[in-house]
C-alpha cells in the first residue's frame, strides 16, 4: 500500500494554506530544490559545456530527454523507448497532429470536442492553415465523438479529462472505433498522467502527449512528452524537424534525417534546470502505486462532492458522478464562481476558475487528505452561505484565473 503520509512529507507546502489546484500546477517537492541547486552549483557552474556529456550522474545533461520520457512513460503505460519529452505541451500536439495527418494523405478531417483544452485546437488550427491542403478541424459534443467517426476522418484528437468538468473520455473504446474507420487517434494526457493508471500501448493510443506540470509536479513550465506507438516510431514524419531530432545532429549535415525512433521528436536543445526539477519530481512516483491513487482520488472526492452538496445548494456538480466517467478533480458550477474562489483563496483554500462559470478542485491524494477536503467544504459553505464573495476585490479579474 501507498503511505500518503510518507508522499506528503515529500512535498513543501506552505502552512496554513489547503491546496487543491495541483491539477494545474503541482506543488514543490522537496528534492527538486535541492536537487536544482546541486545541479546549478556543481554541474553548469562546474562542468560548464561539458555537462552535455558528464553532468547528470555522469549520464550527460543530452541523454535526459528519453530518461526522462521512460521514467514518464512507466507511468502512461509506454513501451520503454517510446516516450520523450520536451518543448511545451502546444508543441508536442502540433508535432503528433503533423506526423499522423501525413500517414492518412487522403483524409481531410480532423475530429475533435468541444471539451478539448483550447490551445490543442488552436494548434490544429494553424497547422492545418499552413498545411494549405482543404483539411477541416471538426469539433463536436464530447458525447457526439463517437458517432461523428466517420471514414472521412484522418485522425481523432481528444484530450482524455476534460480540463473545466473533469469529465473522462473512454479512450480504448475510441480509439478502437477510431482505428475501425481507418484513422489514427491522438490522445492528450494532460489531466491523465500521474493522476490515474493510463494504458496508451494496451489503449492503441497511436501518439499520446502530456505536460509534467500538472500532476507530475515538474514545476511551472516544466517539459511536455510525446509518445509515438512502437509501429509508428520509425515511420512518423517530424514537421519540426530540428537538429536535436537528427540522426546525427553533431555530424551536422546540411540534409535532415529523422533520428532513431522517439528520439525524431526532440527539436532543439533542452531545458536542463527544469529537467533537473522535473527528474527529483518523478522521485516521488517511485513509492507510489497509481491503483492506489486513483482509490484514494475517487474516496477523496466522493467525500468533497457529499460535503459541498451538502452544504452549499446553490453550486450544481458539473463532474460525472460514475467513477469510470471522471478524471481526479471535482468541479462545481455557481454564477458567481471566480469572486467565490477568489474568497476561497484569500482564506487558504486554493483550487481555480474557468470561465464562464467553473470553480475547479483538484483532488491529488499525494498530498491531500480527507481533513484538508473537509475543511475546504467549511470554509466554502461560510463563504456562499453568508456571501462573503461578494466585495470588489473578489470581483476584480486578474489575468490568470
Ligand atoms: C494544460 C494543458 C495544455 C497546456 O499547454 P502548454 O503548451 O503546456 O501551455 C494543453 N492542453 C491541455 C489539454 C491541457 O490541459
Amino acid at each position: 500500500m501507498t503511505d500518503f503520509s510518507a508522499t506528503r512529507a515529500m512535498f513543501d507546502l506552505p502552512d496554513g494554506v489547503i491546496y487543491l489546484d495541483g491539477n494545474s500546477l503541482g506543488p514543490l517537492p522537496r528534492a527538486a530544490r535541492e536537487r536544482v541547486n546541486r545541479m546549478m552549483a556543481r554541474e553548469w557552474g562546474g562542468m560548464l559545456i561539458t555537462g552535455w556529456n558528464r553532468g547528470w550522474n555522469g549520464e550527460g545533461w543530452m541523454a535526459m530527454p528519453t530518461r526522462l520520457g521512460d521514467r514518464i512513460g512507466r507511468l502512461i503505460g509506454a513501451e520503454p523507448g517510446h516516450t520523450v519529452v520536451g518543448d511545451t505541451l502546444s508543441i508536442k500536439v502540433y508535432q503528433a497532429l503533423a506526423a499522423a495527418l501525413e500517414m492518412r494523405p487522403d483524409r481531410k478531417v480532423v475530429l475533435s470536442d468541444s471539451g478539448n483544452f483550447p490551445t490543442d485546437l488552436y494548434m490544429a488550427e494553424g497547422l492545418l492553415r499552413s498545411l494549405d491542403r482543404g483539411h477541416e478541424l471538426r469539433v463536436v459534443a464530447p458525447d457526439a465523438v463517437e458517432a461523428a467517426m466517420t471514414d472521412e476522418v484522418a485522425v481523432l484528437m481528444l484530450t482524455e479529462v476534460d480540463y473545466r468538468t473533469g469529465r473522462r473520455h473512454d479512450m480504448p473504446a475510441l480509439t478502437a472505433r477510431a482505428h475501425e474507420a481507418g484513422a489514427l487517434a491522438i490522445w492528450d494526457l494532460a489531466h491523465s498522467a500521474g493522476a490515474f493508471p493510463v494504458d496508451v500501448a494496451g489503449g492503441g493510443a497511436d501518439f499520446a502527449v502530456g505536460c509534467s506540470y500538472k500532476y507530475l509536479n515538474g514545476g511551472p513550465g516544466a517539459p511536455a512528452f510525446i509518445y509515438v506507438a512502437p509501429r509508428h516510431a520509425g515511420s512518423a514524419r517530424p514537421a519540426l524537424s530540428g537538429w536535436l531530432g537528427h540522426e546525427a545532429p553533431f555530424a551536422f549535415d546540411l540534409d535532415y534525417r529523422p533520428g532513431a525512433g522517439v528520439e525524431r521528436m526532440r527539436v532543439g536543445t533542452p531545458p536542463v534546470i527544469q529537467m533537473t526539477a522535473l527528474d527529483a519530481a518523478l522521485d516521488v512516483w517511485d513509492e507510489v502505486s497509481l491503483d492506489d491513487i486513483r482509490t484514494r482520488s475517487l474516496e477523496l472526492s466522493d467525500l468533497f462532492i457529499a460535503e459541498v452538496e451538502a452544504a452549499c445548494p446553490d453550486l450544481t456538480l458539473a463532474t460525472p458522478r460514475s467513477h469510470d466517467r471522471r478524471g481526479s478533480q471535482v468541479s462545481f458550477r455557481f454564477e458567481h464562481g471566480y469572486a467565490a474562489m477568489q474568497a476561497l483563496i484569500a482564506r487558504g483554500v486554493i483550487g481555480d476558475f474557468r470561465a464562464p462559470d467553473i470553480m475547479r478542485f483538484g483532488i491529488t491524494p499525494l498530498y491531500i487528505d480527507d481533513s484538508d477536503l473537509r475543511a475546504a467544504a467549511a470554509t466554502l459553505a461560510d463563504i456562499i452561505e453568508n456571501r462573503l464573495w461578494d466585495r470588489p476585490e473578489h470581483r476584480h479579474r486578474q489575468k490568470v484565473t
